[in-house]
């Protein structure tokens, strides 16, 4: 018997339960790959995000490879590629991951209807994208949780399967063909400093940092300069890592570092279950609502200035200019990038989360949107009201000016303790400077979120 595995946003062969599923039941298996022009159509096939995909796919097909398989990859609408490719080889069924976004879940219900009148049967798995399948754990009385801390709580107590090993053989029929994989090097438009994606650099990865970086991790998880995050989230993203045997692994270590490392998974979950539950929350305000963002129309110099990194507040310019090159940012700097844009110039969070779709490597549409909506005081922050000052932020988390340095050559040579303000530096020393004046007053940016937000 032959079965057919959907890949997905799960481009892995470790801790696959489709796979497995799928091994464990048919003769033969079909790991096919979809490029679905719907992903383009839906926007979310930003140059990076492609580049990256391209390495995945390439690394799960050698890994098939050195196991006797191979992956299939064709392109075209998903349901009319998965029926011709059952058809092809006879399937009886097909596996996927289980949806968590709304585009996941419409693709399962047209798959499942288009499977119908062929007796073709569709598995979908719980657990390979998140560590706890949104809606499993609910408080009383609603469908989700809406505030993190008592999320977490219950989310610790819920009892794991444990992580799969990858398979030894994956025995794929012959006739099932497929076209060429995409290239990496063919996606115009990339970031210079993309990473390497693809599940073998995933856990390559995380095994140097779990011995190299967790055990510091909650200290230094916010030093801007030090880097010392995971990095892991494009590999998370594509599913080339899976978070359920990072939870595991991270356990196993222990400690302060793994256990805040486990808390930020957790926040992954969290956001899952939340846009589950209220796929609206991907564009409209989820809990507060405001009206008097300022749009493109309004706020256009701002909104590139922003865009661009020279708005004049070295940490902001640091991180948009880090965005660009990379296409990936710390999350401390992704916070008060996104406070500055929707507190202090007052623009829809809307315009700055579809900045970082664009970009990001990791760009994602649960974890963007609703993180967005958090720092914009319409989403899950139980201090809504909290505005992140760019100076205050340099000077805490970025006490020495490193990373302004490292992105911002203008400003090398100006000492790191004054870095963060560069008008107040002599005149004769700013004048020389080839760097912007702040594009607003912090005051006048606080006082008009206020006036906004009495308005609201
Ligand atoms: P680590 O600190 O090593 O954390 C480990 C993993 O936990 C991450 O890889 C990620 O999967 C998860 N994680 C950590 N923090 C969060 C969080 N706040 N929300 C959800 N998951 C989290 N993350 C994305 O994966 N995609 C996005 O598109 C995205 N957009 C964001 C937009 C804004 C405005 C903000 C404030 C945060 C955003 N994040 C996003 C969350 C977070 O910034 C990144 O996951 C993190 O910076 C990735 O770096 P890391 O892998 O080194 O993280």
């Amino acid at each position: 018997s032959v079965a057919v595995v959907l890949f997905t946003a799960d481009l892995r062969l470790h801790d696959h339960p489709p796979l497995r599923a799928a091994l464990r039941a048919a003769d033969e298996v079909v790991p096919l790959f979809v490029l679905d022009p719907g992903i383009h159509a839906a926007g979310f096939d930003a140059p990076n995000r492609r580049a990256f995909l391209a390495d995945c796919l390439h690394d799960l097909d050698a890994s098939l490879r050195r196991r006797a398989g191979r992956l299939v990859v064709r392109s075209g609408p998903v349901v009319r590629v998965v029926r011709e490719v059952v058809a092809e080889c006879g399937a009886g069924k097909v596996h996927l991951a289980a949806g968590v976004t709304a585009y996941a879940h419409h693709r399962e219900e047209r798959l499942r209807e288009g499977l119908g009148d062929s007796g073709v049967a569709l598995h979908a798995h719980e657990t390979v994208t998140t560590v706890v399948a949104p809606g499993a754990v609910t408080p009383a009385g609603s469908d989700h949780f809406a505030v993190f801390t008592p999320y977490f709580r219950r989310w610790s107590r819920e009892s794991l399967r444990e992580p799969l090993g990858a398979p030894r053989t994956v025995r794929v029929p012959d006739g099932v063909r497929g076209g060429p994989l995409p290239d990496r090097a063919e996606v115009p438009g990339t970031s210079p400093g993309l990473p390497d994606g693809g599940e073998t650099a995933g856990r390559d990865r995380f095994s140097l940092w779990s011995r190299a970086g967790m055990s510091a991790y909650e200290d230094r998880h916010d030093d801007l300069a030090g880097d010392a995050t995971s990095r892991l989230s494009p590999y998370l993203h594509f599913g080339a890592l899976s978070a359920v045997e990072l939870v595991h692994r991270a356990r196993r270590r222990g400690g302060p570092g793994a256990e805040a490392f486990v808390r930020q998974l957790c926040w992954r979950d969290f956001h899952h279950q939340v846009l589950a539950a209220r796929p609206k929350a991907s564009a409209e305000d989820y809990r507060t609502r405001h009206d008097h963002w300022r749009g493109e129309k309004d706020a256009a110099a701002d909104i590139s200035a922003w865009r661009e990194g020279r708005t004049g507040y070295p940490v902001v310019d640091a991180a948009m200019r880090q965005l660009r090159h990379e296409g990936w940012m710390h999350n401390r700097a992704r916070l008060l990038v996104a406070s500055f844009l929707t507190k202090t110039l007052y623009v829809d969070w809307r315009i700055g989360a579809r900045h970082f779709l664009d970009l990001l490597v990791d760009g994602d549409i649960v974890n963007n949107q609703l993180n967005w909506q958090w720092v914009a005081g319409t989403g899950t922050d139980t201090r809504p009201h909290r505005v992140l000052n760019p100076v205050v932020q340099g000077r805490r988390f970025d006490p020495d000016g490193a990373y302004v340095h490292r992105w911002v050559p203008e400003l090398r040579d100006v000492d790191g303790k004054r870095v963060h303000e560069p008008w107040r530096l002599p005149e004769d020393q700013r004048a020389a400077l080839d760097y912007p004046a702040p594009l607003i007053d912090l005051a006048d940016g606080l006082d008009r979120f206020r006036h906004a937000r009495g308005r609201d």
